[in-house]
């Protein structure tokens, strides 16, 4: 081939001093390169046609020509097939392969159309290839494939419902645990499982706001994580093994109270936990004592109480109407009630010992140092722990202003039964 000329061009591109380039010149200088790149892939498509038609590979002791274009064009093997499938296909889509030749249209976009002739033969994506041309010039060949998917459902609406059955029956998600306890998620859905799956962790999924150091990665675990919490706490999944599902945590007094020496609290399905993220779980739950013998054999079950009851829930709603952290708007489905003294340390579970916090400004408190207490008239004061330069806030968060002391709070509670503190043993 003309090596030389291209050669030529290379070398002129890769002399240019590109530091001294504005940035629109250089967006520019990248989309026309981008351009120039589509026009060679057409002139490529012409001769790997060709080159298929005659069975050229054989000449270089090669079976298939993926295999060849594989080894001999370097490329993966999802493309070798992709672009097998172009070269194929453009020799009967005229109008198609001008506007590649062109650079009107980009490769990924020629090839989206490529693949539809795939699917639903050359005459009838001719007949729809104006509008997909005209798609191709203002969509990126993500949004011409939502079109070249219409066309199929038109064109073989049998097939495209064979299709979604073949996607349904693929379905499947793995969720296996390291040693390390994390756990790992992989899985595929069908387009309508996805959709409603992606539907629940939008809504779930916070926005960010300032002083939020979440990447949005983590914000959409955070939301799986809450999407699985919320339908737990509702109770209304069917019983297993006769009783409603849940998570358990075994933890000792020892360990609640941190002593020096403890052991760690463990998680049913997980690994042992911190006894920060016990006295977490254990501010707000369902809890059971269970007095161990000499040999740590059970002697004695008491009754499941929980350690905010329904009543002071309730009141907490009413007064807190969501998480107090300073700043935070997450409303009560989301929230923990959270003991300022934990109960563990003689704390009361009383509206004045007590608020509603997140998930995430839960743990905020438990395991990343944060302290809260009551500021003037009822608001939260938030403070930051000392080494923690770079939180959300600097110093002492600013309070939320709210209807009254924590003392008046406590008249909202008069239609509910004030609980009593609770002890352990
Ligand atoms: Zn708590
Ligand atoms: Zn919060």
């Amino acid at each position: 081939m003309r090596s030389e000329l291209v050669d030529a061009l290379v070398v002129h591109v890769a002399d240019e001093d590109i530091e001294r380039l504005t940035d629109t010149a250089l967006g520019e200088e990248i989309v026309e390169l981008r351009r120039a790149i589509d026009r060679f892939e057409f002139q490529c498509s012409r001769r790997l046609d060709l080159f298929a038609r005659r069975q050229g590979f054989l000449a270089f002791g090669f079976v298939s020509l993926i295999s060849w274009l594989r080894r001999a064009c370097r490329l993966m093997p999802g493309v070798a097939v992709q672009h097998a499938e172009v070269a194929r296909n453009l020799a009967s889509l005229p109008q198609t392969s001008t506007a590649l030749a062109a650079g009107e249209i980009g490769f990924h976009h020629a090839a989206v159309i490529a693949h539809s002739v795939t699917e639903v033969g050359a005459e009838a994506v001719v007949r729809h290839e104006p509008a997909l041309l005209e798609a191709a010039q203002n969509h990126d060949p993500r949004n011409l494939r939502h079109v070249t998917n219409v066309i199929r459902y038109c064109e073989d609406p049998d097939g495209t419902l064979a299709e979604a059955n073949d996607d349904y029956k693929r379905r499947y998600l793995h969720l296996s645990q390291s040693w390390h306890g994390m756990f790992y998620i992989e899985g595929r859905l069908d387009a309508e499982g996805g959709a409603v799956l992606q539907t629940a962790l939008n809504a779930l999924e916070e926005e960010w706001f300032v002083g939020d150091e979440r990447t949005g990665i983590q914000r959409r675990a955070d939301a799986l994580v809450e999407l699985a919490r919320q339908r737990l706490d509702v109770g209304t999944l069917p019983e297993v093994g006769g009783q409603k599902p849940h998570l358990a945590v075994t933890a000792s007094v020892a360990t609640l109270k941190k002593e020096p020496g403890a052991p760690p609290a463990d998680l049913e399905w997980s690994q042992p936990i911190t006894a920060d993220a016990a006295r977490r779980v254990a501010c707000d739950c369902a809890m059971t004592r269970v007095l161990l013998g000499p040999t740590s054999e059970p002697i004695d079950v008491g009754r499941c109480s929980r350690t905010i009851p329904p009543a002071l829930r309730r009141a907490l709603v009413v007064r807190d109407k969501g998480c107090r952290f300073p700043g935070c708007d997450r409303p009560p489905d989301w929230c923990d009630g959270h003991h300022l003294i934990h109960w563990i340390e003689g704390g009361e579970t009383s509206l004045s010992n007590t608020c509603l916090l997140c998930r995430r400004h839960h743990r905020f408190v438990h395991e990343l140092g944060w302290e809260l207490s009551w500021g003037a008239e009822g608001a939260i004061l938030a403070i930051k722990p000392w080494w923690l330069k770079n939180g959300a806030f600097s110093g002492v968060a600013p309070p939320l202003v709210s209807s009254g002391s924590p003392d008046s709070q406590e008249q909202l509670s008069t239609g509910a039964t004030q609980p009593p503190g609770l002890r352990t043993n």
